[in-house]
């Protein structure tokens, strides 16, 4: 590594962006150089396939203050944004896109306010730039439902952040492997401050989310930032402990008084219903242990093949 320690580490997940790092290393340090932040680039590449690795390298050679690491696979962008806090030297550090979306502006802003004293700075998207409806549609949702489970506002939030040390180490430190980055700099507490931004529209590439990957991420992070859906179980038992109570009266009522013939519909729907609802549960609970399993194998969270700019591999 080298002998200078930066001040801002500038963390930025890269999955098939060669045609991005360059551009991003550039602008990054012209922005850096007239603001006077002294700042490192840390690129994670996240198991590219196309030259990412390649870029990094490269920019790497044309300015000293650019890291790399690369993942020995895809291992999505939470690892690499948990790679790059783990291998960042600076007194605080930020996340952002490869992709520029993220305005550089901003950046600056929230370094300003850490100066300031703010520990936690939280990247609030003014709007979510051009995103199709169906899009829209679900990430409200789940938003909805996250914010509802956290107690905490998430429809604006981003993994544009930037956290002073003491929170990276406590981030870091988690023991935990499905991480939910967007939340935990809030869980985390600290002094927090917000700095709006307009989502940019990306301009070289594509976005590297399918719909499969978006489900299984909002999945993912429902399971391990809350136990609601589990309560929902439970809610939906004793509702139908409640419906059970009352049938189970109308039908003896009505054995007894010999008029219990019909309802042969009402109990094909109930079965259906129970059945439904019996699988449903089973397969929340089972998302669960299969969460639980996940963790207590306690892989790595990523693996690092090679880096550069960087002397010590780390995998976590
Ligand atoms: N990314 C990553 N690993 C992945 C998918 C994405 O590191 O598996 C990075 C990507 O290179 C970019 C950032 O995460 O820097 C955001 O991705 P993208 O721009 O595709 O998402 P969007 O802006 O559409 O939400
Ligand atoms: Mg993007």
């Amino acid at each position: 590594m080298s002998e200078k320690k930066e001040t801002l580490s500038i963390i930025i997940p890269a999955y098939n962006e060669a045609g991005n790092i360059s551009r991003t290393a550039q602008a990054l340090r012209q922005a850096m150089e007239a603001e006077h932040i002294f700042a490192a680039v840390y690129f994670v590449d996240d198991g590219s396939a196309d030259g990412t690795w390649d870029e990094i390298q490269a920019a790497a050679g044309a300015w000293d203050m650019v890291r790399g690491l690369r993942f020995s696979r895809n291992f999505g962008k939470e690892a690499a944004i948990f790679a790059g806090l783990s291998a960042a030297a600076g007194d605080c550090c930020a996340v952002m896109d490869c992709d520029l979306q993220h305005p550089i502006e901003a950046l600056v802003r929230m370094y300003r306010l850490w100066e300031q004293g703010f520990e936690v700075i939280e990247g609030v998207k003014e709007d979510r730039g051009r995103e199709n409806v169906l899009y829209k549609g679900m990430a409200a949702l789940f938003y909805k439902f996250m914010s509802a489970a956290m107690k905490l506002d998430m429809s604006r939030a981003s993994d544009f952040k930037l956290l002073d040390r003491r929170a990276v180490d406590a981030i870091v430190s988690l023991p935990e492997r499905n991480t939910f980055f967007r939340a935990l700099s809030s869980w985390v507490g600290f002094k927090t401050a917000a700095v709006g931004f307009q989502v940019q529209e990306r301009e070289i590439g594509q976005s590297k989310w399918s719909t499969s990957k978006l489900v299984k991420y909002a999945l993912t992070n429902i399971v391990s930032f809350t136990t609601t859906p589990l309560h929902i179980v439970t809610g939906l038992g004793v509702l139908f402990l409640i419906l059970a109570v009352v049938l189970g009266v109308n039908s003896l009522v009505g054995y007894l008084t010999h008029r219990a013939l019909e309802g042969f519909t009402t109990v094909i729907l109930i079965e259906l219903i129970v059945g439904a609802i019996v699988m449903l549960s089973l397969g929340i609970i089972g998302g669960y242990i299969g969460k639980i399993y996940e963790e207590v194998k306690g892989r790595h969270r990523y693996i690092i093949s090679t880096t550069v700019g960087l002397d010590a591999h780390r995998e976590h």
